[in-house]
């Protein structure tokens, strides 16, 4: 194996203890309280972070409000915010290699995945800077009697928070910081316990960038307390949550408090369909990616894989074929395709749907249980291609969030349809066909929010992403999150 050295700053940042960043300022927990943070791929201590409260939260939200309330952002000229966030993406790609090895200690994925992510940040950031001098309203001719100007103007919502989850650290958390800074919110984000440490790096560019103190904080701790406190909080004007459905619906809950403006990314189980007529090298290296990139644990992996009868024995012992090559083992090794899962946790809650799955009836093709024992100590589960699965299994109905496909045949494409929109979530789907007018007609009539024909996985910020169902509320990227990010003002005025 050949390793990839370890970023020289990756290692001093990590050799103290995190703090949080709250108006501008490092600052420990007000408890003292601190929580480990550990390598998936190892069980090793990285370091520990801030672990805070309630109370923690109370400062974060007295300091984004009165950078909302009384600091320059939100009156700065939309081009000054502009340049702010630009020079900020500059920070993070001249970063690049930090943050992803952050990443990569944090939660395991390899390092040609992480670079990628922070180079989406980095991204990320640049088209939003662009919105920046670009929100407008508009005028509306009024049949009102008299002489009536009417006009809308669009304006920053106020205290935006954020609160993410571990499988893709930094690119989940600064998706909660583009879009709102651009328009001139502050903004509070909430990483989770288990991967802080590249968001809180990142807080360091912000204040390299110049930044003014409060316009973004990050407190660290747990959901229950730190991530209900900012849901529950009415002082805060809105909240974006990425994380599981079970957790969404709490959010909703408790943003009841004050009526909060409401953004949900949740859980998916989402159906990959192969058609006969796909082009076949195509459509399993589509099969493999929407199910094992980032080790399955995307919310829109490809969990579901309908294949058309004629192909599927052959289509299953090539996908097997396939996936048996993929090296899984610690993010650090040029060679590692697939990583760890995130925690201990995760490991055992993937391993028990396995047994689940086969109890259920299902098959193992490839896979099916955890690595050998040189990689005892990080969470691995081999890449598992399962048959027999049948879409009222509970492994076809629940997200597994690893590694983990359940194969279906189908032989008739309204068969196919019906069974890919039995499902509670509706966030991703795939198509591979070489027929366009078959690609299109299924696209339309799945209830997800984002289809991929002939492809999957991509995102960019320019496309609006989201999910219908029980997947979310609301979208995000592109206009969609400018919208999320502003009030509506209309103004009347007797001429
Ligand atoms: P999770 O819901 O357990 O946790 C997500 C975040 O919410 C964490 O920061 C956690 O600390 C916090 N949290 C937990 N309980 C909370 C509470 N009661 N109040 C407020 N915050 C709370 O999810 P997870 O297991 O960390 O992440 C995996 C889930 O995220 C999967 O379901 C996955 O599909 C989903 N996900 C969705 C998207 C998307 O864009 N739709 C993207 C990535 C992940």
């Amino acid at each position: 194996t050949t390793l990839i050295a370890l970023n020289r700053k990756a290692v001093e940042f990590t050799s103290k203890p995190l703090k949080m960043f709250i108006g501008g300022k490092w600052v420990d927990a007000i408890s003292g309280k601190r929580t480990e943070i550990r390598n998936p791929a190892t069980g090793e201590l990285i370091t520990t972070a801030a672990e805070g409260d309630k109370e923690d939260v109370d400062r974060a939200v007295a300091a984004a409000r009165k950078a909302f309330e009384e600091g320059p952002w939100p009156k700065m000229k939309p081009n000054e915010r502009a340049r702010l966030i630009l020079k900020l993406a500059d920070l993070i790609e001249e970063n690049a290699e930090e943050l992803a090895h952050l990443d990569t200690l944090d939660y395991g994925q390899p390092v040609s995945l992480t670079i990628g992510f922070a180079a989406a940040a980095a991204n990320n950031f640049r088209y939003y800077a662009g919105w920046a001098t670009k929100i407008t309203g508009e005028t509306i001719p009024s049949s009102t009697p008299g002489n009536i100007f009417n006009y809308t103007i669009r304006e920053p919502i106020g205290v935006c928070a954020g609160i993410v989850p571990w499988n893709a650290p930094l690119m989940n958390a600064i998706m909660k910081v583009s879009a709102p800074l651009a328009v001139g919110n502050t903004v509070i984000v909430k990483p989770s316990e288990e991967t802080p440490i590249s968001l809180l790096r990142f807080a360091e560019l912000v204040q390299e960038a110049g930044f003014p103190d409060g316009v973004v904080n990050i407190v660290t701790g747990y959901g229950p307390t730190v991530g209900s406190a900012l849901a529950s909080h009415t002082d805060v004007d809105k909240i974006a949550f990425t994380g599981s459905t079970i957790t969404g619906r709490q959010i909703i809950q408790n943003s009841a408090s004050n009526i909060k403006k409401v953004t949900l990314e949740l859980g998916g189980k989402s159906a990959h369909i192969i058609f006969a007529d796909a082009d076949y090298e195509t459509a399993l290296a589509n099969a493999a990616n929407s199910i094992f990139f980032n080790s399955g644990q995307v919310c829109f992996a490809g969990s579901r894989l309908f294949v058309e009868g004629k192909i599927y024995d052959r289509f299953l012992a090539d996908l097997a074929d396939y996936s048996k090559n993929y090296k899984v083992g610690n993010g650090f090794d040029k060679e590692t395709v697939i990583g760890p899962l995130i925690s201990a946790k995760q490991k055992k809650r993937v391993l028990n749907y396995l047994e689940i799955g086969q109890k259920e009836g299902a098959e193992v093709v490839i896979g099916g249980d955890a690595t050998e024992t040189d990689l005892a100590n990080g969470h691995f589960v081999k890449p598992t291609v399962l048959a027999n699965v049948h879409n009222e299994m509970r492994i076809a109905r629940e997200e597994i969030f690893g590694p983990v496909v359940g194969a279906m045949p189908f032989n008739d494409i309204d068969e196919v349809i019906k069974q890919a929109n039995d499902t509670v979530y509706g966030l991703g789907g795939g198509i591979c066909t070489t027929d366009l007018r078959k690609a299109h007609k299924v696209a339309h009539v799945l209830r997800t929010g984002n289809v991929w024909i002939n492809t999957y996985n991509i995102t960019e910020p320019g496309s609006p992403f989201g999910g219908y169902k029980q997947s979310g509320l609301g979208r995000e990227n592109g206009a969609a999150s400018i919208d999320a990010y502003t009030e509506i003002k209309n103004v009347w005025v007797n001429l």
